[in-house]
């Protein structure tokens, strides 16, 4: 049996050139082909018209160009835009387009499913089936800067990781699809206009930070008392709020850059006084702004969100002490595009 094809977009631009190379053709032959691949966006090799055909048939013998499709699209009355995105193995993930008056922002996925238990997140409850490689994550991309372009008038401006998976579970892929977005070649996206999303995994905090990362991050903290989180995110047990402070504390002594904290007030979870103390504890560790979510529900009623009035001690809690907070309402969520509500109807 002839061996699988390989997704030839898995592949670097050096490693092209050292292909065509082995082949006994010229390197630059494999700057064409990536220039086709990734700026010119060709889905066959029998698009790559300055490329001989005998060369194109010999890249059909050895490789597949990958592509993701956008099988439905879903548009809110609020203006957001929801594609459900096939994968070439036919696992779907979801993907977001979130306009406001001055930007529009892609929210996409790194995984299918995802291997935390936040137990008040849709996603959570998928199996992890696989991480997406970084074409995946970078086509998603380029299928919302379209539908930016086309139905808002605008290129897209901003990007964030929040869409299902844990980023810093797929880190190798999720940094080569930043690199890929940044980059000249790619969609030439200035880093400080992407923000990665984690539920806290210290040492890949660490990591990024080592790695001189570029890109914002934003981390769903929920809770500062170790109690409640691990009652609502499980996997706190293994990676507990004083690794997470002291992995912000490493990230912000090497980027020097402010972290946002992702923040849900559940009615009778974390709407104490004492979880508002916490709060603005944590908040003193290192330059910080937290953003309030609203809770967007996934189910029966396990989790609420909390009356305005407790929301408010929250704001009050954490202005009176100088700290920067906002409230951030919620998009999409007539046609289940909002935070955690991806795969809600795939369940
Ligand atoms: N795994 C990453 C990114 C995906 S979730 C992370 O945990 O940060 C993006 C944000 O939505 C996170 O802050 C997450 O805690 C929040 N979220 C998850 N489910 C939610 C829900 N039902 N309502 C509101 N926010 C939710």
């Amino acid at each position: 049996m002839k061996a699988k094809k390989k997704d030839v977009r898995a592949l670097t631009k050096e490693q092209l050139r050292a292909f065509f190379e082995a082949q006994g053709d010229k390197a630059f032959r494999g700057n064409q082909v990536y220039e086709w691949l990734w700026n010119k966006g060709a889905h066959s090799f029998e698009d790559m018209t300055n490329i001989s055909k005998k060369t194109r048939e010999m890249l059909e013998e050895n490789f597949v160009i990958n592509h993701i499709r956008v099988d439905q699209m879903q548009r809110s009355t609020d203006g957001t835009i929801k594609n459900a995105v096939r994968l070439h193995d036919d696992l779907i993930v979801e993907s977001v387009l979130i306009p406001t008056p001055t930007r529009t922002t892609a929210c996409v996925s790194s995984q299918v499913g995802c291997s935390l238990d936040c137990k008040f997140c849709a996603t959570a409850r998928l199996k992890r089936m696989r991480n997406l490689n970084p074409d995946e994550i970078y086509d998603q991309v380029v299928a919302i800067d379209n539908e930016s372009r086309l139905y808002h008038n605008r290129p897209l401006s901003n990007i964030v990781f929040m869409g299902m998976g844990e980023p810093l579970m797929n880190y190798n892929n999720v940094i080569a699809a930043i690199d890929k977005i940044t980059s000249p070649e790619g969609l030439g996206m200035a880093p400080r206009r992407i923000t990665l999303s984690t539920s806290g995994i210290p040492k890949m905090i660490k990591k990024m930070a080592d790695d001189e990362v570029r890109f914002k991050l934003a981390v769903s903290l929920h809770s500062a008392i170790d109690e409640v989180r691990t009652r609502i995110m499980p996997f706190n047990e293994t990676f507990p709020l004083d690794q997470l402070r002291e992995a912000l504390e490493y990230w912000y002594s090497k980027t020097k850059s402010r972290v946002t904290y992702e923040y849900v007030v559940w009615k009778g979870i974390n709407d104490r006084k004492e979880d508002i103390d916490a709060l603005v504890r944590f908040c003193g560790y290192i330059p910080c702004k937290v953003n309030l979510i609203e809770y967007n529900p996934i189910d029966d009623g396990e989790f609420q969100q909390a009356s305005s009035q407790a929301i408010d001690k929250y704001i009050h809690g954490l202005e009176s002490r100088g700290f920067v907070v906002n409230v951030r309402r919620s998009r999409g969520k007539d046609i289940d595009a909002a935070c955690g509500q991806l795969a809600n109807k795939q369940v």
